[in-house]
């Protein structure tokens, strides 16, 4: 069973180099301060143009979460999807790595690592922090 990747479109593509990088960088705006998470045209605050992509600290918390029984890729480590809420204030979905998803709550202090997956992507992921 192969997992579905992402395809970076126009907007979306300066998120997707950045984790490439491995600095991933999420939209700012520059008018009221707003981080933006997926990536946006305007601000979904205060409607501002000004968007900056700005690297994020790669600290978070997990806000809430779903533990899958089994992953769907090549690892017997049980799935962790999850809504994670960076230090900057915006959602992300997203993985937790950990061989002990029983130990997470909502809450837990997540980081920021990657996993290339292909030539093209590289996914955010966060692991126990
Ligand atoms: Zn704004």
């Amino acid at each position: 069973m192969s997992r579905s990747l992402p395809t970076p479109s126009k907007i979306s593509l300066p998120f997707w180099e950045s984790c490439k990088a491995e600095n991933m960088q999420i939209q700012r705006c520059e008018d009221c301060g707003t981080y933006a998470f997926y990536p946006v045209y305007i601000c979904p605050e205060c409607a501002s143009r000004k968007l900056a992509w700005t690297p994020v600290s790669g600290r978070g918390t997990i806000h809430t979460f779903t533990i899958a029984a089994k992953s769907s890729f090549d690892s017997d480590e049980p799935l962790v999807v999850a809504l994670i809420e960076l230090e900057e204030g915006a959602m992300m979905v997203s993985n937790v790595k950990t061989a002990t998803p029983e130990t997470l709550s909502i809450g837990s202090p997540v980081r920021l690592t990657y996993e290339k997956v292909s030539d093209e992507i590289t996914l955010p992921m966060f692991e126990p922090a």
